[in-house]
């Protein structure tokens, strides 16, 4: 699971329950009865134990702890009677590439009769996705462009009329409307969506020529303190290699301090506050600031590759039509050690218990006999670098996205024992929703929204690099309504696990784990994949979702979808 806090722009945590999950539109897939199958615990203990052990240093990509993961997955993969899922390879190439900014300058602003100068790290953070030597921002025209979004299905485009041309785009932190209390609204109220998100703050500004773009740390849209930013936005970054015909990528992304944002706008002769405020309303477009700002700084390059693993159980009906399994096998390696000098982080929960469910799905799969369309098993790499594995498999499909139906993700399975739920994260998304609602009514549980949508968790794991290209994408947790216990247990395991494991050494196999929770988790995704195999059926996103119109687009020319 990646970062809650350096990967991600929080909104405040409100805390309020939602009042049940809007499923699905009016015309509802047809879906197949299947029987449950057979899952193996054992497999499921004997993979989690071995990828988790120290021997396997915390498989980090591109290392020794690697090459061990992806050896073992495809010996797994084989035994369960998978195929090679890349044309006769086990394997996808992943080209990465770490960049570690260095030598910053500071951020100068001048116009308007003044100059003004910003420190790095104390001021502003800035990094390139770009693999340049140096990084040169020079005398760049600066654009407050509000929420920097471009959202046509919703008639609102922050650029309207704007050439933003080696300019630099300053923006907002969330989408418009976060501060409502409902989830209501063009940007569905206190929800994120991804607009709020960084990630696509910087793709938009890129795809409108923009040279720079700086995001207006706040901490009550973003909820979490600026030294959170400087940590995380510092030091080695990874990205995906881009390829030749890749988009055009900004030379420079970072983020300023509110009060450094203040002090430009006001160089300007206007207010953030104002200025924001204007930015909720639909209709607002780009203010140019009539300043520039340049800065400079050099990078260090280290390419590397890593490894998707992808296995498959072709269809014997519809075989070129996929149904998606993922989950990452990567997790930090070694990292900051615990007072008994313990310094691997093995990532057990985290997710070598996903992994390990992509092997005992595709065991429990193959053992039932092929279903009419094939079933695809892909562990992913670098997630906890920013989804880059997934990412990278969704922009370069080897079973091409339209003729794919859908999938469901796994990311950090819950040992809390049996739950009477399950957590939608992103309820109400797509078509898949009916998939699961009847998958949880054959296992007799049931299904809950996530109670905090703000956080933007739809947007966090590898289903989401699929989703924005418009795969429907599943991705659920198991419950936190326990069978012994309630709802105060489930809690206060949740809890007991961010204080006490989560992206730490102790993140470790325990045999004295109840792994009754995680059987009925993955009877619910057995169900879910076999369904969506044997049905001819091809849900789609909910009319209005931000992914509909993608979906929509890349099934017409196609056919498949
Ligand atoms: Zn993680």
């Amino acid at each position: 699971m990646l970062h809650t806090l350096t990967k991600t722009a929080l909104a405040l945590a409100l805390v309020s329950a939602l009042a049940g999950c809007n499923t699905v539109s009016s015309t509802e897939p047809e879906i197949a009865e299947v029987a449950a199958g057979d899952i193996s615990i054992e497999t499921m203990k004997d993979v989690t134990r071995t990828l988790s052990s120290d021997e396997f240093e915390g498989r980090m990509p591109g290392t020794r702890g690697e090459e061990l993961t992806v050896a073992l997955l495809i010996e797994k993969f084989a035994d369960a009677g998978l195929q090679p899922g890349n044309k006769g390879s086990w394997v996808q190439e992943v080209p990465l590439v770490e960049i570690t900014g260095k030598e910053f300058a500071s951020l100068t602003v001048s116009g308007n009769g003044t100059e003004m100068s910003f420190a790095p790290s104390k001021d502003w953070v800035g990094v390139t996705y770009r693999e340049d030597a140096e990084t040169t921002l020079e005398d760049s025209e600066l654009v407050f462009v509000g929420y920097g979004i471009n959202a046509p299905e919703k008639g609102w485009n922050d650029y309207a009329g704007i050439d933003m041309t080696g300019k630099t785009a300053v923006i907002l932190v969330n989408d418009p409307d976060y501060e409502t209390e409902g989830l209501e609204g063009d940007f569905n109220g206190r929800a994120m969506t991804y607009y709020g998100r960084w990630t696509y703050k910087y793709e938009e500004a890129a795809k409108q020529g923009a040279a720079g773009a700086i995001i207006v740390h706040d901490e009550f849209p973003a909820a979490y303190g600026w030294n959170v930013v400087e940590s995380s936005w510092t030091g080695p970054q990874a990205y995906p290699r881009r390829g030749e015909n890749a988009p055009a990528l900004t030379a420079m992304n970072g983020w300023v301090q509110k009060p450094v944002a203040e002090k430009i706008l006001a160089a300007a002769g206007k207010d953030l506050g104002e200025l924001s405020n204007a930015a909720k309303q639909k209709g607002f477009t780009a203010v140019p600031l009539g300043l520039e700002v340049s800065t400079s700084f050099k990078n260090d390059i280290r390419r590397f590759s890593s490894k998707n693993v992808i296995g498959q159980l072709p269809g014997a009906e519809r075989p070129d039509e996929y149904v998606l399994y993922t989950a990452h096998w990567d997790h930090l390696g070694h990292c900051t050690p615990d007072e008994t000098g313990d310094d691997i982080c093995n990532g057990a929960i985290d997710n070598a218990t996903g992994t390990a469910a992509l092997v005992a799905l595709a065991e429990a799969q193959a053992k039932a006999g092929p279903a009419e369309r094939s079933l695809v098993f892909l562990a992913v790499t670098a997630e906890e670098s920013g989804l880059l594995g997934s990412d990278y498999y969704a922009a370069n499909p080897v079973f091409p996205l339209s003729q794919t139906v859908g999938g469901v993700n796994m990311d950090a399975l819950s040992m809390a024992g049996p739950a009477k739920d399950i957590v939608v994260i992103g309820p109400g998304k797509s078509q898949l929703d009916a998939f699961l609602e009847k998958a949880l009514t054959d296992e007799g549980r049931v299904a809950v929204p996530e109670t905090t949508p703000e956080k933007g968790y739809y947007y966090r794991s590898d289903h989401f690099g699929f989703a924005k290209r418009g795969l429907p994408m599943l991705y659920v947790k198991g419950g936190g309504d326990l069978v012994n216990g309630g709802p105060a247990a489930g809690a206060a395991y949740e809890d007991a696990y961010r204080a006490n494991a989560y992206h730490g050494p102790n993140d470790e196999f325990d045999e004295n784990w109840d792994w009754t929770g995680v059987e009925q988790d993955l009877q619910v995704y057995y169900r879910l994949g076999r369904m969506l195999a044997m049905t001819d059926a091809w849900p789609n996103w909910v009319e209005g979702d931000e992914f509909r119109a993608i979906r929509d687009e890349s099934c017409e020319p196609e056919g498949g979808c």
